[in-house]
């Protein structure tokens, strides 16, 4: 074959809010601050969907700066992906950001748990006219994950081309009794051993270590119970 049709990588740039970030690696933190471990974290995503240049940067909670930040961006990439800012705070930016650029979202705030505050938007390059996607995950590092998985990895996988963009399901016995007393589907984390499913101890949605050790999240609908042992579908991490 002298010619092949080839899909190309979406150029991505993640985009962090928030005054109490401070870099990893840069020194202790001040009363107020906490690392911005979401940054490295979706990079690390990224690359595991084969995006391996990604820009990264940061954005103070100032609605003239969120402004100018996401107009700059918009007009360098095919992707960008916020974290924090989402929510319905008085320093969550991203929304009055994107309505003053004329954007206005298409969806937000979604029916799991965690990662309620969820965005998604889309606009056109100026100078191109080509598309523009925006997705706006909750700061919370549990809720940042769960939806890059849910809902970025597999707009990322059908841009790169691929016709498998699902995420693995396997079939699992449950190891403790659960139950879903709230009122959204809740995504739990836990670990498969022997083809059974854990549920990690800690499941708030700021818990990165607890996810850091899980390999599969499990979906719990709203007022769904599950006796031990009880086979159920888990989603592979
Ligand atoms: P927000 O959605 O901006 O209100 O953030 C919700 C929570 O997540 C707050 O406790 C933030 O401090 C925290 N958070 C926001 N962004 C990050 C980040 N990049 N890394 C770690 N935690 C974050
Ligand atoms: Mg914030």
């Amino acid at each position: 074959l002298s010619q092949i049709s080839v899909h190309s990588l979406p150029c991505v740039s993640v985009l962090s809010t928030g005054d109490e970030l401070i870099p990893p690696g840069s020194g202790p933190l001040k009363p107020g601050q906490i690392y911005n471990s979401n940054g490295l974290m979706i990079q690390g995503l990224l690359r595991q969907l084969g995006v391996q240049e990604t820009h990264a940067t940061h954005c103070r909670d100032d609605l003239q700066t969120t402004i100018d930040t996401l107009s700059q961006l918009i007009a360098t990439h095919d992707v960008i992906i916020l974290s924090g800012g989402v929510s319905v705070g008085d320093h969550d930016q991203i929304k009055p950001a994107l309505l003053a650029l004329g954007i206005q979202p298409d969806l937000w705030r979604v029916k799991i748990k965690p990662g309620k505050p969820f965005l998604f938007a889309q606009t056109q390059r100026q100078s191109d006219g080509r598309p523009v996607y925006l997705f706006g995950l909750p700061g919370n590092p549990v809720s940042s994950y769960v939806t890059f998985q849910l809902f970025v990895r597999p707009a990322l996988l059908r841009w790169m081309g691929s016709a498998d963009v699902e995420p693995v399901r396997t079939p699992v016995s449950i190891n403790t009794a659960l139950h879903n007393d709230g009122n959204r589907p809740h995504y739990l984390r836990g670990q498969i051993r022997q083809g059974q499913f854990f549920p990690q101890a800690m499941q708030q949605s700021h818990a990165l270590f607890a996810l850091s050790q899980a390999n599969a999240l499990l979906k719990l609908d709203e007022g769904q119970s599950l006796a031990t042992g009880e086979l159920a579908e888990a989603l592979m991490l």
